[in-house]
């Protein structure tokens, strides 16, 4: 709307005039105009996701508590979002023959350092974590490292129930940041049979070497998408005049809707590559530990516990989900059992 009606171009003469005149500021508060205005709309939403959690009592949260998380939510993402686009018109303007391949590499060393650092300085933000201190659990994953010739450097209790009645499990991190988080909802409801399998899952995501792959895809896929943009902006200047210059930042919302667009049409293959990685993680975990009833049993409480949906519609699945529905879950470990059976 803001591209159809011209008011991009009336919010960044106000932001010009209230940087008075500095490039760089102005950037800055158009962002934070843009932002904002994207927040203001998209609450209603916000709060109606809200209310739907503490209707089926999957959230704890009070209103107060969650309005504080959304704040810093939004805090956060104008601190990244900051530097990105701060350093997308520093290129833009510098650069403008090359910007979209030098933008490309520098978003890239970004992604990378996030990686590195999302666990130790973006999560704590939202989310309380220490050391597992449960020695059983433990030793059985040191076991489980030992015999894929491997070391995870950490396992952390996830203080999710603070928030949240789901159960959850990650593995996280780059180098020496790298850690499988364990929430307190699931070490506290599950047998260590249980928890032994979620950790064989991830353990799997780690042998499998799946963030860094996960990584090398994103570098593909903003490839793709920073040619889009460059040939998007020169559409725009060149050809429809809606812009004087490449670098005129009011051209933000032309390149947001160029993401979200590219992002959707890419969800598909996307999600389509991470159910792949969630299908080799399940089937290490099958391989890892002694029995397969707990996998099965863990992946019948989590559904339970998360209201997950069994048996989504195809194509929702197809193009909406990370993860294979649990029924596809379960249905492979029992497939895998019958075909590892001695004749
Ligand atoms: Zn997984």
């Amino acid at each position: 709307m803001l591209l159809a009606t011209g008011w991009t171009n009336a919010l960044r003469d106000f932001a010009y005039r209230a940087s008075y005149q500095h490039y760089s500021l102005a950037v800055f508060i158009y962002l934070v105009m843009l932002l904002t205005l994207g927040k203001l709309l998209g609450s209603v939403l916000d709060y109606y996701g809200f209310r739907i959690e503490r209707r089926f009592a999957l959230s704890n949260q009070r209103l107060r508590a969650w309005l504080w998380d959304e704040c810093k939510g939004y805090l956060v993402g104008l601190t990244l979002a900051g530097m990105v686009v701060e350093l997308l018109y520093f290129v833009l303007r510098e650069f403008p023959e090359h910007w979209w391949l030098m933008a490309w590499a520098a978003c890239l060393a970004l992604f990378v350092l996030m990686a590195q650092l999302a666990p130790v300085i973006l999560f704590p933000i939202f989310y309380k974590f220490e050391p597992l201190q449960d020695e059983d659990l433990k030793a059985r994953l040191v076991k489980l490292g030992e015999r894929a010739k491997t070391r995870v450097r950490g396992v952390y209790k996830w203080n999710l129930s603070e928030k949240s009645r789901k159960a959850n499990a990650a593995l996280t991190g780059l180098g020496n940041t790298r850690r499988i988080i364990l929430a307190d909802t699931l070490l506290d409801h599950y047998s260590p049979d249980e928890i032994e399998a979620v950790l064989a899952h991830e353990l799997g995501h780690h042998v499998h070497r799946h963030i860094l792959k996960s990584i090398g895809v994103q570098a593909l896929t903003t490839f793709v998408g920073f040619w889009a943009a460059n040939w998007a902006l020169h559409d725009s200047v060149d050809r429809l005049h809606m812009f004087e210059t490449l670098s005129d930042f009011a051209n933000l919302p032309l390149l947001a809707l160029l993401a979200s667009f590219l992002g959707f049409l890419a969800m598909p293959a996307l999600n389509a590559y991470s159910r792949f990685n969630e299908r080799q993680a399940d089937r290490y975990a099958l391989t890892a530990i002694p029995k397969v009833a707990p996998f099965i049993s863990s992946m019948n409480k989590l559904a339970e516990q998360n209201l997950a949906e069994r048996n989504p519609s195809r194509w929702v699945e197809w193009w909406f989900h990370s993860h294979p529905s649990i029924s596809r879950r379960i249905a492979a470990a029992e497939a895998w059992v019958e075909s590892a059976r001695p004749v």
